[in-house]
């Protein structure tokens, strides 16, 4: 190492650099022998990666659906730490505050940690415990009589997070149900996936296609990024910020998205597809589309343009309520920049019960401006190549909606469910597409039509944190014969079942690989890092101890995760344990842009092109191009609920963990400050709030403030559980479900459009 040439070694410099390195040396010494022994001599704790050697797994994280690859580090086999692994594409070697969450969640004392059968009535919460042979027995041999009695179709699967694949998809077609569901579909993002499958033939997937590395302008609508933190969003999000892309957020609510973007357009509640009108009609009025990439992509573009001319910025700005020139200036800002524009396809878009039809007008402005396909835009994403697990065909074909579903096998016999994909009587669904819709599960459940469904298989889902109308959902659960609960936590419908299954958290547990539809296409790993706490066990487990106890041998030919794993990897020439060593991940090589896109025809429509205008629908009987449908307006004293995500929890599963609950224990109401004064209350004050139909919630706390529209509330979601077995979770803040007391059936995806519930306030003096 040379010495720079300005530093001269002075005598002084030369005795401060010889008891430096004294220094040095005392603290090597110090560190080199027996530091626990001798930090423990002074009563100082031994930090935990010197109390033994630190061993290191390789995993996916699952304190939300983003599933970001992490490294778990545990000393003794307890874990103390986790990071995000570098070589994963998700996470990049960065964590949310979730995840950070993940040691807390697993060490939450309130955890299930036995199998339980009911001693007193439902929804009492009194157990007994019982062996897992005893517990297991039960719910196999009541399967079993249900099906002989009624048949298979009469026992629903419902599932949410990781792991529901074993429940939702595997075991449900296994034994014949089509009535297997989750919430991430219909109370989601069901309606954006049926409008992307009409417009351009391909789903969105679990991983948004925007193509944030070259993007130039971008939109979110109720898009809310920074709340709902999902890890790698905020990164791409924030660097194409920091290199100058341009922001538009449109939003009642001036959200953390809102607060960094260029653009804000408070817009008028259920409004969207005028403002979507208005910009396709900019946009083709002003010649700001791809011309040449619609002549060589798209039909049906004279139809739409016809369609959009009578929809001026000036006709959308009294139903919006927003100007026309901020209707037109950012038009022009997404035109101005294409194809390196697009409107971000949002997650939660289940609104107003015309949600399909709002997210086709999303895709037209993306198909005007030449997104699809092209970089800067949205790109097309494959699938990671690797073989299914071998087993027989399915009695029954997938219509969970899921997104991490094994590539099903074609069949079925048997008849789609209640739902909209089945009926027992044969009879055509009412939905034109779209999975199973799980809020239309409930009904059959107590009335019994079209058939009876007379058990329920419920995994990792908070049945009265997503579902609708909650009174609803407990007649139902009052009415079944059978009720199963497999969870990590005793959320408030685990009171309410006849046998419980505790299961170990995402740290205790291995699973089916995570495999990626993405711009580099990839498959990580899920590794246990430490042994299940208590007597709790893996759902896959759980899985096949029912299966092979309902005689569905032949769906559970493997032993062991590893086994189930280790033959999938060989299919592509991989193993366990050559991934373990590699990092956990392994990448393959995507062709996201038209110009170098392989495997088909890149916009699988019926026309083989992206279709302006859906045939498909129109032969239906609903409109083949998107027409605005005003939202009813909120009644006289009430204000129109909104809810959101905080970026410290997921859904209503995290409000119970140590430490994301000390960084945010309840959630408040977002009141303008305007209506906060006339109504008289301040920050800070406790409301009651009762909906529509007289259904209350809450204390909980005003916000008041100037970043959100008069005609509007705001609350984030997952709050005001009542469940007993949540300490520090139950009571806390208000619950936007218990106040959506109905939903807006979209008649083309069966989603569930939520924005419809209206609230006043009361004083809590
Ligand atoms: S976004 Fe956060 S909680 Fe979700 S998987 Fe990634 S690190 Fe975990």
């Amino acid at each position: 190492m040379s010495v720079p040439s300005k530093v001269r070694i002075t005598r002084r410099l030369f005795l401060q650099g010889s008891s430096f390195a004294v220094a040095v040396a005392w603290f090597g010494r110090l560190f080199s022998v027996r530091l626990p022994e001798r930090l423990a001599s002074w009563g100082i704790p031994t930090p935990w990666y010197q109390s033994g050697p630190v061993e290191t797994t390789f995993t996916v994280c699952d304190m939300c659906p983003w599933r970001c690859g992490i490294i778990v580090s545990t000393v003794a086999g307890k874990v103390h730490k986790i990071e995000g692994n570098p070589d994963d594409p998700k996470s990049r070697g960065k964590l949310c505050a979730r995840g950070q969450g993940g040691v807390s969640f697993l060490n939450d004392p309130d955890r299930l940690m036995t199998p339980l059968i009911r001693t007193g009535e439902r929804g009492s919460g009194e157990f007994r415990e019982a062996s897992w042979e005893e517990a297991l027995d039960y719910v196999a041999e009541s399967m079993i009589e249900i099906r002989d009695e009624v048949g298979p179709e009469s026992v629903a699967f419902l599932g949410h997070t990781s792991g529901d694949a074993w429940f939702v998809d595997h075991l449900a077609q296994a034994w014949g149900s089509p009535n297997a569901a989750r919430p991430s579909s219909s109370l989601c993002t069901s309606p954006r996936e049926e409008a992307a499958l009409l417009t351009v033939g391909r789903v969105i997937g679990g991983h948004e296609p925007v193509d944030w590395d070259e993007i130039e302008a971008f939109a979110l609508i109720g898009s809310h990024v920074g709340e709902d933190t999902r890890n790698t969003v905020m990164q791409d999000f924030s660097a194409a910020r920091a290199r100058g892309a341009k922001v538009i957020v449109v939003d009642p609510r001036f959200s953390t998205a809102a607060s960094k973007a260029d653009h804000w357009l408070p817009i008028r509640p259920g409004t969207d597809t005028a403002l979507l009108l208005a910009w396709m009609h900019v946009l083709i009025a002003e010649d700001l589309y791809d011309g040449a990439y619609l002549d060589a992509w798209a039909s049906g573009f004279d139809e739409l343009a016809a369609h959009v001319a009578e929809f001026s910025p000036e006709w959308a700005a009294p139903i919006t309520d927003l100007t026309a020139d901020q209707i037109r200036t950012t038009a022009r800002v997404l035109g101005g920049s294409l194809p390196k524009a697009a409107i971000v396809p949002g997650r939660h878009v289940t609104w107003y019960g015309n949600d399909t039809q709002r997210m086709r007008a999303v895709y037209l402005v993306n198909s005007l401006l030449g997104a699809w396909g092209r970089a800067g835009g949205l790109y097309l994403p494959k699938s990671p190549y690797i073989e299914a697990f071998p087993h027989p065909p399915y009695a029954v074909a997938g219509s969970s909606g899921g997104c991490s579903a094994e590539p099903g096998e074609e069949s079925t016999e048997l008849p789609l469910g209640p739902s909209g994909k089945a009926r027992a009587d044969g009879v055509r669904d009412t939905f034109l597409r779209g999975p199973t819709a799980i809020q239309e599960l409930i009904p059959p459940m107590i009335t019994g039509n079209p058939y009876p469904i007379k058990a329920l298989i419920a995994f990792g889902i908070n049945m009265f944190h997503s579902l609708p109308d909650q009174a609803r959902t407990k007649e139902a659960l009052k009415a079944l014969d059978l009720v199963v609960a497999i969870d990590v936590l005793p959320q408030g419908h685990v009171a309410w079942a006849d046998v419980v299954l505790p299961e170990a958290t995402y740290l205790e547990r291995a699973d089916d690989l995570w495999t990626v539809a993405h711009k580099t296409p990839y498959i990580a790993i899920r590794d246990a890092a430490t042994e299940p706490m208590g007597n709790t066990k893996p759902g896959w487990w759980i899985a096949h101890q029912l299966g092979t106890r309902l005689g569905l041998d032949a769906y559970f030919g493997w032993e062991t995760i590893d086994e189930w794993n280790d033959t999938r990897l060989r299919s592509i020439g991989q193993s366990l344990e050559k991934v373990r060593a590699m990092g956990g991940v392994i990448i393959q090589e995507g062709k996201p842009y038209l110009d170098n896109y392989e495997g088909g025809a890149p916009f699988p429509t019926v026309s083989g092109t992206i279709e302006l205008v859906s045939e498909t629908l129109s032969e239906s009987g609903f409109d083949g191009l998107p027409v605005y449908e005003p939202p009813e307006p909120p009644p006289e004293g009430f204000y129109r609920l909104l809810y959101g995500r905080h970026p410290a929890h997921t859904f209503a599963k995290t409000q119970n963990t140590p430490m994301l609950s000390g960084l945010f224990p309840e959630n408040e109401l977002w009141l303008a400050d305007a209506e906060a004064e006339r109504f008289g209350v301040d920050s800070g004050d406790l409301v009651m709030l009762t909906n529509q139909t007289g259904a209350t919630s809450g204390p909980i706390r005003i916000k008041a403030t100037q970043g959100i529209r008069r005609d509007a509330v705001y609350m984030v979601h997952g709050y005001g559980h009542d469940a007993k077995g949540l300490t520090r979770a139950n009571g806390r803040g208000a619950s936007d479900a218990a106040l959506q007391t109905r939903y807006a059936l979209d008649p083309i995806s069966g989603g569930a459009g939520l924005r419809i519930n209206f609230v006043r306030l009361e004083r809590v003096s």
